[in-house]
C-alpha cells in the first residue's frame, strides 16, 4: 500500500541561505497577497472571478520563484477556494482568502526537488542558485512535496509499506479524554496515558501568551519594544507547540507499543470531531480552554498512521454516551470526578476504563448492551514523557528583571520537588520585557 506521510524538521540555515529562505517567503507572500487583492476586488464588485489558468498565465515568471512554485501556491489558492465554497454550501461558516500575507510558505512539488541522503536542494527559478539544506537526518521514500515555513522544512514523502491482512479477530478501544489522553483496552487489561503533562504545556503556552498580550498592548505600534515582545510571544508559541507534538508522539507510540504487545488487529477510537461545535458560551470558561486546545485530531492522526505502519487497523467510532452508560446494568449517567459509580446497581470502576471497555461493546451492534465487556479493574498508567521540564507559569512578566530568568514552578504543575527551571523562550520573553 501506498502512503504518504508528512515529516518536519527544524532546520538551521547559514547566513547566505537563510536569507534566501526569507527572501523566498517573502516573495511567496507577496504572490498571495497579491492573489488575494485581485479575487477580493472581484467579489467586492461581482465581476467574474478568474479561473486557476488565468491565474497562472498572468503571473508567470513575475516572481523571483520557481515557476512550480508559483503554480503550487496558485494551486492551493484555488483549492482553498473550493473548500469554502463546499463549506458553504453544506452550511458551515467559511469565508474566502481575505488575510494579506507578509510570508508565506513556498511550496515545491516532487519533479523540481533533489534529495541526496541528507541533502536537500530547493531550486529558486532560472538566473538564481538554489537552497540547499542539511536534513536533521537521512530520509527515505520519494519526495512528494516541500514547504518551507520559518526555520522548518515540511516533507511530504510518499513510501511503501506492506499491507497486513485485515483481521478482526481481536479488537481494541481506546477512549479519549482530557485528565488521560487515552484509555486503551484489549478488553483484558487497559493503558492509561495521562494527559497531565500535556494540559501543563498548555496552559503554560495560554499563560504565557496573555501576559506577552498585555505587554504588547501597553506599546506603541511599530515600536522597538513591541517587536521583541511580538517576536517572543512567537518563540514561545513555536516552542509550546514541538512539547506537544514530541509528548503527543510518545504517546502514540505508547499506544501502539501496546496495541503489538496485545496482538490487536484493530483498534477503534472516538471520533471527537465535533466535540466543540455548537457549544459556544455553554460550558464553563476553563473546560472550554480544555477541550478546545485539546490536540485529539493531532493524536488520533499520529495514532492513525502510526498504527497502519504496523499493520494494525484504525477506525473513529461516535463517542457518545461510552463514559457514562453503565457497563453491567446500561443505566445512563454523567459520572462526576474519575471514579464511574452507578447510582442504580453500584457498579465502580475508573471512568476512563468504563468509556474505553463501551467501546468494542458498541463496536459490535452500535449498541452498549449491559453485561457484554466489563471493565476487569486491570489498569496501567502510563505518562508520554516524563514531567521534568515544564513551560513554566508566566507570573509576573512584567515585574521580571534580567537577573530574573530562573522562575519558579509551581508544585501544582506536577513536579514532585519545587524545583527552578530554566526556560529558554520564557527567558526571551523576559529578557524583552526588562530591555527597555
Ligand atoms: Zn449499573
Amino acid at each position: 500500500m501506498q502512503s504518504t506521510m508528512v515529516q518536519q524538521f527544524q532546520i538551521k540555515l547559514s547566513p547566505s541561505n537563510w536569507v534566501k529562505a526569507r527572501e523566498a517567503r517573502l516573495e511567496t507572500g507577496r504572490l498571495w497577497t497579491r492573489m488575494v487583492k485581485v479575487h477580493r476586488r472581484c467579489r467586492k464588485y461581482h465581476q467574474p472571478w478568474p479561473t486557476q489558468s488565468k491565474y497562472e498565465k498572468h503571473y508567470k515568471g513575475k516572481f523571483d520563484l520557481h515557476s512550480q512554485t508559483v503554480q503550487a501556491i496558485i494551486g492551493k489558492f484555488f483549492s482553498n477556494i473550493e473548500t469554502t465554497k463546499t463549506n458553504r454550501k453544506n452550511g458551515l461558516k467559511a469565508s474566502y482568502p481575505w488575510r494579506e500575507r507578509k510570508y508565506y510558505n513556498p511550496v515545491w512539488k516532487g519533479q523540481s526537488v533533489r534529495l541526496k541522503g541528507k541533502n536537500l536542494t530547493l531550486p529558486m527559478g532560472k538566473g538564481r542558485s538554489p537552497l540547499k539544506i542539511k536534513l536533521p537526518h537521512a530520509v527515505t521514500g520519494r519526495v512528494v512535496q516541500v514547504e518551507l515555513g520559518f526555520n522548518t522544512v515540511y516533507l511530504t514523502l510518499s513510501a511503501e509499506i506492506p499491507v497486513q491482512p485485515r483481521l478482526f479477530s481481536r479488537p481494541g478501544a481506546g477512549d479519549l479524554g482530557v485528565c488521560n489522553l487515552i484509555a486503551l483496552t484489549d478488553g483484558e487489561e487497559t493503558l492509561i496515558i495521562s494527559g497531565r503533562g500535556l494540559r501543563s504545556i498548555q496552559q503554560g503556552r495560554a499563560k504565557g501568551i496573555a501576559a506577552l498580550d498585555t505587554q504588547i498592548a501597553k506599546c506603541k505600534k511599530g515600536s522597538r519594544r513591541r517587536k521583541k515582545l511580538v517576536k517572543a510571544k512567537w518563540s514561545l508559541r513555536r516552542k509550546a507547540d514541538a512539547q506537544v507534538r514530541n509528548l503527543l508522539h510518545h504517546a502514540a507510540n505508547q499506544a501502539v507499543a501496546f496495541a503489538v504487545k496485545k496482538e490487536l488487529t484493530h483498534v477503534t477510537t472516538g471520533d471527537l470531531g465535533d466535540i466543540n461545535r455548537g457549544t459556544k458560551g455553554k460550558k464553563k470558561k476553563q473546560n472550554n480552554q480544555d477541550v478546545g486546545n485539546w490536540p485529539h485530531g493531532q493524536y488520533t492522526r499520529y495514532l492513525n498512521y502510526k498504527l497502519q505502519q504496523v499493520g494494525i487497523g484504525h477506525a473513529k467510532q461516535s463517542e457518545a454516551y461510552t463514559s457514562q452508560t453503565c457497563p453491567a446494568c446500561g443505566h445512563k449517567h454523567k459520572p462526576k470526578g474519575r471514579m464511574f459509580r452507578c447510582p442504580k446497581c453500584k457498579f465502580t470502576a475508573l471512568r476512563d476504563e468504563v468509556g474505553a471497555y463501551n467501546q468494542p461493546n458498541k463496536t459490535i451492534d452500535n449498541n452498549i448492551i449491559p453485561g457484554r465487556c466489563i471493565p476487569t479493574g486491570k489498569v496501567k498508567y502510563l505518562r508520554p514523557v516524563r514531567l521534568k521540564r515544564v513551560v513554566p507559569r508566566a507570573v509576573d512578566a512584567a515585574d521580571t528583571g534580567p537577573t530574573k530568568t530562573i522562575v519558579a514552578v509551581s508544585r501544582s504543575l506536577g513536579l514532585a520537588n519545587g524545583s527552578t527551571v530554566y526556560q529558554k523562550a520564557f527567558a526571551l520573553a523576559t529578557v524583552a520585557v526588562a530591555s527597555d
